[in-house]
């Protein structure tokens, strides 16, 4: 599909820098050399490259099971970008869709493979489920599936010892850190607990989602590698209904689920101080709906404590940048997205989008 857009022009407050200006937007390119014609979309107001959601799943469907198929996918992204989201890292999908990478209607995507997870003991039907032996051939599958990160499970709840367990052995994730690398990939690890978290940092993976069992010598080990912390604060919300669902069979995971939750804020709190970058993930995607990166933020600002231009670089630009899609700079993708009052001030205006430009193309 191949739709030529008009020059578009749009004035206003540009961010990250806070200087009124004049910006052109040309096929899928910024510049700020005048463009004759163009037609003005915006004409005051606060001027983002978009939002990011650097944590969901456009391939599990809500109530958990895999999307029917690229449709649902794409319907799924489209809600995203309709609430100001123009970049999606997908931390994981069941089901293929690499055809929507440059789908005109879809935020720009970075993309996991599947989920790599052991043996019948991550959600059912999500990941590709693999003991120590396969791990590494399955690594280098799923980096090829992807198109530049890879996303291991790093622990999960085991029924036999009745609370959360590495995944496989510490070694062998290690392994599974450098095929991912070998390969091209970037990696992402979901970590609840702490041994498995401590082990993942100091064998360099480049982003660790969630985190709730970090402690401070890991964060300062990430601060030094410049490790990636993506929070997921809504989801970090729900532990108190898995530990309740939880809490006849295995009170113990239930006691240690709540722990980690309690702790949380201040962890990513410390994480923020101590130069970790940390990057907005809603965890859409199953128990979660789509189109909350700006309820994430608010979260970040609220509960972590984070101030208001960390939180919007987090989600925003700096973010725009670690995925590798440039924003509102000469030469920059042609994603924007304007609001009426000044986020740096008031983060809530973020939940309301005057205009948004993805691709050089009005979408409200
Ligand atoms: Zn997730």
């Amino acid at each position: 599909m191949t739709r030529t857009a008009e020059p578009l022009h749009v004035r206003g407050i540009i961010l990250p820098d806070g200087e009124r200006r004049d910006i052109w937007l040309v096929g899928d390119r910024v510049t700020f050399e005048p463009v004759r014609g163009a037609l003005t979309v915006a004409d005051g107001g606060f001027v983002l490259p978009g939002l990011v959601d650097a944590h969901c799943h456009l391939g599990i469907a809500p109530g958990g099971r895999p999307s029917d198929g690229v449709d649902q996918a794409r319907s799924l992204a489209v809600v995203d970008r309709d609430a100001g989201v123009l970049a999606i890292r997908d931390a994981g999908s069941p089901i293929p869709y690499a055809q929507l990478d440059d789908d005109p209607d879809v935020p720009r995507l970075a993309r996991a493979g599947r989920h790599v997870a052991p043996p019948k003991r991550y959600l059912k039907d999500i990941g590709v489920e693999v003991g120590e032996a396969g791990l590494n051939a399955e690594v280098a599958r799923q980096a090829a599936a992807g198109n530049g990160w890879v996303k291991l499970v790093g622990d999960w709840i085991d029924r036999g010892v009745g609370d959360l367990a590495p995944a496989w052995d510490v070694q062998a994730m290690a392994g599974a850190v450098a095929a991912a690398h070998a390969a091209g990939a970037r990696v992402a690890v979901h970590t609840f607990a702490e041994e498995s978290v401590a082990a993942l940092v100091r064998a360099g993976v480049d982003s660790v989602e969630h985190g709730t069992g970090l402690s401070e010598d890991d964060v300062a080990e990430m601060a030094a590698r410049g490790t990636a912390l993506v929070p997921t604060m809504i989801n970090i919300a729900t532990f108190g209904g898995i530990a309740a669902q939880a809490e006849e069979k295995f009170p113990g995971y239930a006691r240690h689920m709540i722990a980690l939750r309690d702790r949380f804020p201040a962890v990513v709190r410390a994480a923020h101080e101590a130069g970790v970058p940390i990057y907005v993930g809603s965890d859409a995607g199953g128990g979660i709906d789509h189109g909350m990166a700006a309820r994430e933020m608010l979260l970040l600002h609220r509960e972590a404590g984070l101030p208001a231009e960390a939180v919007l670089r987090a989600g925003s630009w700096g973010a725009r940048e670690w995925l590798g899609f440039p924003g509102l700079v000469e030469g920059g993708l042609a994603d924007l997205v304007v609001y009426a009052e000044d986020p740096r001030s008031d983060l809530t205006t973020l939940l309301r989008p005057q205009r948004i430009v993805l691709r050089g193309r009005v979408v409200v």
